[in-house]
């Protein structure tokens, strides 16, 4: 069974594991077998799940060890929806291969060989100093500013932890990513245009002109799923709309709300014209409904 990428935590695991006993278990009328195979499986992701080391989020960093600290970007949607992120690390590094190591530019400024006075020999050997070319390149190497080695980028991908906040601290152990030392990443999360995450809630952020409540059934709004259309008779309470767990997954098979936050939207300059046609229709309206 490879299902593990198909969860997005432990908890899921458990989830998934419970619901299948509930099918499965020759009580219930399962296959015995089956309920047999699956929980060999569950018992062997216990033992693996203990030895490697998780993506959590931390208080602090260490100041010293081998680590590595950063940023890390991610936009709302990531954050709420969780999933999987590539990431530029650097890797191991390698020789300059501008300077072949030396850390020198080699068609920069020369210097004469003070060791070997410019002979690039002493007594019948190459001289250590400037390897028998009698001068020095005295310019670093531009691209490894003199160090010889250049660090290589490396492209590691891990699971976005559901619940992230901004500025949390996310450890990335080595062993999770196979590199040679700890990840500390910074969370940033990226404006967007009209999502906010506050707290386990999302917030949708709308004008929503006042004709379009009047002459529309349905109005649309955004979703972490895309596009929705929502009865235009909710938009009339002056109260926020909240639509139950369907904000930011969550640890724990949980989901927050997703509150839209909308403003009815009125024109400051209405042309004449259009005033002449509004209180006319006020005065239909007034009429019908006998106000
Ligand atoms: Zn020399
Ligand atoms: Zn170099």
């Amino acid at each position: 069974m490879n299902l593990l990428n198909n969860f997005k935590s432990f908890e899921d695991i458990k989830h998934y594991f419970r619901e299948q006993v509930k099918k499965l278990h020759p009580d219930k009328g399962g296959n015995k077998e089956d309920f047999l195979n699956l929980l060999e499986w569950y018992q062997n992701y216990l033992k693996n799940y203990k030895t490697i080391p998780k993506i959590k989020v931390v208080k602090n960093p260490p100041l010293k060890g081998n680590c590595f600290f950063s940023i890390l970007d991610l936009t709302v949607e990531e954050v709420a929806l969780g999933g999987k992120k590539k990431i530029q690390i650097f890797g191991e590094e390698k020789v300059c291969p501008k300077c072949n190591g030396t850390g020198k530019n080699q068609n920069g400024k020369i210097q004469v060989c003070n060791f070997c006075q410019g002979k690039g020999i002493i007594d019948n050997l190459n001289c250590p100093y400037c390897k028998g070319e009698g001068y020095l390149y005295i310019e670093n190497c531009k691209e490894c500013k003199g160090k010889g080695k250049i660090k290589t980028l490396k492209e590691i991908v891990i699971d976005i932890p559901l619940g992230l906040k901004n500025r949390d601290i996310l450890f990335i152990p080595k062993e999770a990513v196979n590199t040679d030392y700890d990840l500390y990443l910074e969370i940033n999360i990226l404006p967007h245009p009209y999502f906010i995450l506050d707290g386990t809630n999302l917030i949708y952020k709308c004008n929503i002109p006042f004709w379009e409540v009047i002459l529309k059934k349905e109005i649309s709004v955004k979703t972490l799923e895309g596009e929705e259309y929502i009865p235009s008779e909710l938009f009339t309470q002056g109260t926020p709309i909240v639509l139950k767990e369907r904000g930011p997954f969550l640890e724990n098979n949980k989901r927050g709300n997703l509150i839209i936050d909308f403003n009815l939207y009125v024109p400051k300059d209405i042309p004449l014209e259009a005033m002449k046609l509004i209180s006319k229709a006020v005065k239909i309206i007034e009429k019908d409904q006998r106000i």
